[in-house]
């Protein structure tokens, strides 16, 4: 599973109308699509999914905020998936992401940062099996 990572188009990123931008330099930069849909998280959902941050202070503001509006969740296929899509996105802050990252063309602040890309193969596949079934993983 080491050529897969997941990401999601968070709500920031769906409400500017930037989800075709982004996945256009996702592909750009030779990643391959293998499962995508669009899904509105419930509170529990997007609290489920980021259980490992639950002690962190930020976490009701992330929960909100996921489960704002509509999010694209994506697997995605390329050598070195995880690596080279954390650099493609940039850092977690805006602020000290590199230009010409998603993340710094793209986001507002460290919350509502336009994308998440998992940190691990681990997370990537789990994170992938959380919203994908076996069936709708090409
Ligand atoms: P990532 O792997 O780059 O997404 O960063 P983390 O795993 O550290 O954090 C997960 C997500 O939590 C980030 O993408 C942000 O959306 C959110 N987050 C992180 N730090 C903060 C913060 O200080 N405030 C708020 N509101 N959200 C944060």
């Amino acid at each position: 599973m080491s050529n897969r990572t997941f990401t999601m188009i968070k709500p920031d990123a769906t409400r500017k109308g930037n989800t075709g931008a982004i996945l256009q330099m996702i592909n750009a930069a030779g990643f391959r699509i293998v499962a995508m849909k669009m899904v509105h998280l419930s509170e529990a959902k997007a609290g489920e999914f980021y259980a490992v941050h639950a002690q962190r202070p930020f976490y009701g503001e992330l929960v909100g905020f996921m489960s704002s509006g509509p999010i694209t969740a994506a697997i995605l296929e390329k050598d070195n998936a995880v690596e080279d899509f954390r650099k493609l996105i940039g850092s977690t802050n805006p602020a000290d992401a590199a230009e010409g990252t998603i993340r710094k063309l793209f986001a507002a602040s460290i919350g509502e940062n336009a994308v998440h890309g998992s940190d691990s193969d681990e997370n990537a596949k789990i994170e992938g099996d959380f919203f994908f079934s076996k069936l709708e993983q090409f």
